[in-house]
């Protein structure tokens, strides 16, 4: 049996935060740095990975800011 699999998928995981002075641009809440990791998935065999940082609001969750 032969089947096809067009399943991609990502998924978005949040490590570590901390606090940083600034504020979010559009609930003028605090936000804070956070190193974010992606995965993307073709058919459950993981084969891209990809980490970055990034300020992210923590009360609506906004990108404010991201570092290559
Ligand atoms: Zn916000």
């Amino acid at each position: 049996m032969v089947v096809f699999c067009f399943l991609v998928d990502q998924k978005r995981k949040v490590k570590r935060t901390k606090p940083v002075a600034g504020s979010c641009s559009r609930c003028r809440r605090g936000a804070s740095v956070a190193e974010i990791i992606t995965k993307t998935r073709f058919c459950h065999i993981p084969f891209h990975r990809r980490s970055y940082k990034a300020i992210l609001c923590t009360f609506c969750g906004a990108t404010l800011k991201t570092y290559p």
